[in-house]
């Protein structure tokens, strides 16, 4: 997903990186993913489209889908191109879903640098390699209330 003002940086890094992209599920916010969509079928000639599943608009509860499907365990790797310089009126939304995948331990790239390197890492495609889910989410779960 991609705030306006990243959206054509979202794309070219898609573009660039299409090859590994085309093997994964995506789960887009609705306005990135039918760019995504689109930008996919532009470079995949041989009919190995992968699944693009567009979800409501970031602004629109978008950003709580990509929220809830961390917390249900459904995400590997979360690639979100915020904007930096201007606040968005769905801002808490934004920072609700940036608490989440910290806190459930998603590689989470925020730039292309970073997508560039979880994407490339050995471990991406790695059968073996199984995400931690933090401690602190069972204790919290198992917590005692007065
Ligand atoms: P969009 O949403 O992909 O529908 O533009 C992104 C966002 O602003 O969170």
């Amino acid at each position: 997903m991609a705030h306006d003002s990243r959206k054509a940086e979202l794309l070219s890094w898609v573009k660039f990186n299409a090859g590994v992209l085309k093997t994964c599920t995506l789960f887009c916010t609705g306005t990135t993913g039918r760019l995504i969509r689109e930008t996919l079928s532009s470079v995949i000639e041989d009919g190995t489209m992968p699944e693009v599943n567009c979800l409501l608009s970031g602004p629109l509860g978008g950003d709580f889908e990509i929220g809830a499907m961390i917390a249900e365990g459904k995400i590997d790797m979360l690639v979100f191109f915020c904007d930096n310089l201007i606040m968005q009126g769905h801002q808490n939304d934004v920072m609700g879903l940036v608490r989440l995948a910290s806190l459930y331990n998603v590689p989470f790239a925020t730039n292309r640098s970073t997508a560039d390197f979880i994407i490339s890492s050995p471990l991406f495609k790695s059968e073996e390699y199984e995400r931690i889910i933090p401690s602190c989410i069972e204790s919290y779960k198992n917590r005692k209330l007065k």
